[in-house]
């Protein structure tokens, strides 16, 4: 992931164009996902679909001919989206354009302005104060006109049409945390998601955040029914513990799941309420979309200095955390796609254990791993109206040993699935 999070990085993207392409076709050597093209104008929902923006230079030269600000150095120092421009100015009349972090004088701030057309430069509080009064040469060469939004998808069909909906935004320049650490992440889960049966299907999203999740929701309402559970990844690899953000309705199968997970997994976390901000959630979690949405994120957006910073690079990222973060998220996953609902064919009374083999732990596990207390919960809660997930939190024992148990008992019998057609004596 981290690897890959390297490579990706020096490309400048954009909500449109060239560089979220050569993103997504990046993508396509891991997994073979489809690159859509939505047209300019195209009316989604509220929306409009942009003009598309490319960029191949840009810079400010002193009169000694010297690139004082140069975007061959950093994609962050052009404002995303600017218009084209050229021409020679004063310093004051720069300035009106130029934007620094004071407080942070070493880094370049990221800047947009996707909606409004203008043009910028971003640059270190360091790189303005040295600025002096001067002729400037400006010049932005970039496009901005009709053309396609471009969005990556990649579905993964399943046992059963039901959906889990993985989405993370692919817009920013040289950003790793703030959206390459998601790519990332969203990729390896769809690598190790290839290779086991699975109960659900799984689409995949490589989007630009926002415009690019109102465009899918618009052009695909057909298949919003299908969207059982959802998380947006934005965030997964910076050295603060993980955040689980709660879908709209907060006590979904997902929002559960993830609790869950996290709870159990030894390393610090939080769970944050839903709120109509952040990322793609906010449109996922719309009311007249309302899907089962959450979002995984180590440190929250907004609430750590490198956020749209220059200092949001590959150092910011660790591949420790990565791991950690594609542990977490497929333990989620495998807790949705395991979450069955069971009934105990032996209710009257505990079943003898001991007889069937089932009793014979030593230090309470045996070396199926599986616990008595486990099985017992397991006996005691499959009533039908209980899922293996509600025994978990109910018993407090991690998922994975409940579904373990379960799966013991099952291969003695004990316990059937819920809608299991079982003949009875009178036919
Ligand atoms: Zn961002």
């Amino acid at each position: 992931m981290y690897r890959l999070i390297s490579q990706l990085y020096p490309i400048c993207r954009s909500i449109t164009g060239d560089g979220l392409r050569q993103t997504l076709r990046i993508l396509q050597t891991h997994i073979p996902l489809e690159m859509r093209e939505v047209p300019t104008g195209t009316q989604v929902f509220d929306w409009t679909v942009p003009k598309e923006w490319n960029i191949r230079d840009a810079y400010v030269k002193n009169s000694k001919g010297e690139r004082v600000i140069d975007f061959g150095k950093s994609n962050l120092h052009v404002v995303n989206y600017s218009i084209p421009v050229q021409g020679r100015i004063s310093l004051s009349e720069l300035k009106e354009h130029l934007f620094a972090i004071p407080e942070r004088p070493d880094w370049i701030p990221y800047r947009t302005s996707y909606y409004k057309e203008s043009w910028g430069f971003c640059l270190s509080q360091r790189q303005l104060e040295a600025l002096t009064e001067d002729e400037y040469e400006i010049n932005i060469d970039s496009t901005l006109k009709d053309g396609h939004l471009t969005y990556g998808e990649y579905f993964l069909p399943g046992n059963t049409p039901d959906e889990v909906l993985i989405s993370c935004h692919a817009c920013h320049p040289s950003l790793c945390n703030d959206n390459l650490s998601g790519i990332a992440l969203a990729v390896w889960l769809a690598k190790h998601l290839r290779g086991l049966t699975r109960h659900y299907s799984y689409r995949f999203l490589f989007i630009p955040g926002t415009i690019g999740a109102i465009t899918w929701l618009a052009l695909n309402e057909d298949k919003l029914p299908r969207i059982k559970h959802g998380l947006v990844l934005s965030g997964v690899g910076d050295a603060g513990k993980l955040h689980y953000k709660k879908s709209r309705q907060g006590s979904e199968e997902i929002d559960r799941a993830a609790a869950h997970v996290l709870q159990h997994s030894g390393n610090p976390y939080e769970l944050l309420e839903f709120s109509p901000y952040g990322y793609d959630e906010r449109q996922y979690c719309s009311p007249g979309i309302n899907l089962a949405v959450g979002r995984l994120s180590c440190t929250p957006h907004g609430t750590f200095p490198e956020y749209h910073t220059s200092a949001d690079n590959l150092e910011f990222v660790y591949p420790d955390k990565l791991r950690e973060s594609l542990a977490v998220c497929l333990e989620i996953l495998l807790v949705l796609e395991n979450n069955g609902t069971f009934v105990n064919v032996s209710p009257k009374c505990e079943p003898q254990l001991g007889k069937r083999g089932l009793y014979r732990m030593i230090g309470g596990e045996s070396d199926a791993g599986v616990t008595e207390m486990a099985m017992l919960w397991v006996l005691n809660l499959s009533d039908g109206r209980h899922s293996l997930l509600d025994i978990a939190e109910r018993s407090g024992i991690r998922f994975e040993s409940i579904h373990k148990a379960a799966n013991a008992l099952r291969e003695h019998r004990l316990l059937r699935e819920k809608f299991e057609f079982v003949p009875t004596a009178a036919g």
